[in-house]
């Protein structure tokens, strides 16, 4: 059986790799192959992610697809599966839309899935918002959500009647803050955006594609925009005043490019982890001890996620493919001495030993979690 579900990954790599020639490899071709990992690394490197049980705990699917849940089994994987309310996207418009999606998806995973809620901020400055918001929580609650989801458009986007960027510690947020702590359900913050946002065009920086397809969320150059430092300050009150919530900070907290920073909030805040979603690139552009030595001294609080997606206008098998090669990719650099290429960062694999692995692709999610597993163990 093991055998078959290892061709299975084998024959999926291969065709994804036939789909994409402009990064031809072949079986144990180093040089330069998708993302740096050559279709047989890849077959190895998923069973052995496999065999760690891995959860995901970043990521969006809003569609149920027999194949795609096949994936999940083929790799053993468990998911966090998050919305959020994102008025620049048509497909993300509408909160309870979007829950019921992902709601399904989570029922067809077979215990794979768990669901990540969140609230609609456009509607913040509504009479009653927060008792609503905290009435649509707890009704997810007992639907099995076991975290809230913040996003960006709160510091980014959302202004008051005085035309001034809403930051995340907004007192008409705080009641919702503390229902989510005293229900022992964990908030999922992702505020602000890499420097590159706030910084001149930089064709090296690994963000300099995403603000040029996304320009709205380019902060230079706009009028007076919060400064991302205030932004992250008011992340920061939040957990200063509620020290019984667990807050994971999304894409490595937002300070991605600043790892002294970071260790710095992992230190004075005990209630405060990361994930690792989307910034893979940031660690491999460390020099390789500094990487290791970071993710060493902080094993207990990163967080594996990858922010991949899934959704009605996808194509099934190019999306596992997608999904494929981008955990294969992860592996090889975390756990491989493998060269890696990570969004244009070619890197040494980090070669971590295999109890940090485990804290970091399993361990981790289930501690800062709680009910990660759903109803699958
Ligand atoms: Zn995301």
């Amino acid at each position: 059986m093991k055998v078959l579900v290892f061709s299975g990954i084998l024959a999926a790599g291969m065709v994804a790799l036939g789909q994409q020639p402009q990064h031809q490899a072949i079986s144990g071709d180093l040089q330069a192959p998708v993302s740096g990992v050559s279709a047989g690394a890849t077959a190895q490197g998923l069973r052995a992610f496999a065999a760690i049980e891995p959860i995901d705990t970043h990521a969006h699917v809003r569609r149920s697809d027999p194949a795609f849940n096949a994936m999940l089994d083929r790799l053993n994987l468990h998911l966090l599966d998050i919305i959020l309310v994102n008025d620049q996207s048509p497909g993300e418009r509408d909160l309870a839309s979007e829950r019921s999606e992902a709601l399904e998806f989570i029922r067809s995973s077979g215990g794979r899935a768990v669901f990540c809620t969140s609230i609609d901020p456009y509607k913040m400055h509504n009479p009653g918002f927060a008792g609503h918001a905290i009435r649509e929580l707890n009704q997810d609650f007992k639907q099995g959500a076991i975290a809230v989801k913040i996003w960006k458009n709160i510091g980014m986007e959302i202004k008051d009647a005085n035309g001034h960027y809403v930051l995340p510690d907004d007192p008409a947020l705080a009641p919702i803050y503390r229902d989510i702590a005293a229900h022992n359900k964990t908030l999922v913050a992702h505020v602000a955006d890499p420097d590159s946002s706030w910084a001149p065009p930089d064709p090296t920086s690994p963000d300099y594609s995403y603000y040029q397809e996304n320009p709205f969320w380019y902060m230079y150059g706009k009028p007076d925009p919060a400064s991302k430092q205030q932004i992250l300050k008011a992340r920061d009150h939040i957990m200063e005043q509620n020290p019984g919530l667990r807050v994971v900070g999304a894409h490595l907290g937002s300070m991605e490019a600043d790892f002294p920073l970071l260790a710095q909030h992992l230190d004075r805040y005990p209630n405060f982890a990361v994930d690792m979603a989307a910034r893979m690139a940031y660690l491999a552009k460390l020099p390789r001890a500094d990487a290791i030595a970071f993710i060493m001294k902080y094993q207990d609080r990163l967080i594996y996620g990858t922010d991949l997606t899934f959704g009605a206008n996808d194509h099934v098998q190019e999306k596992i493919d997608t999904w494929e090669q981008t955990y294969a990719r992860d592996w090889a650099f975390l756990a491989t001495t493998e060269t890696v290429v990570v969004e244009g960062n070619t890197a040494k694999g980090l070669a971590l030993p295999e109890d940090v692995l485990r804290k970091i692709l399993h361990d981790n999610a289930i501690h800062w979690f709680p009910g990660i597993l759903g109803n699958a163990h």
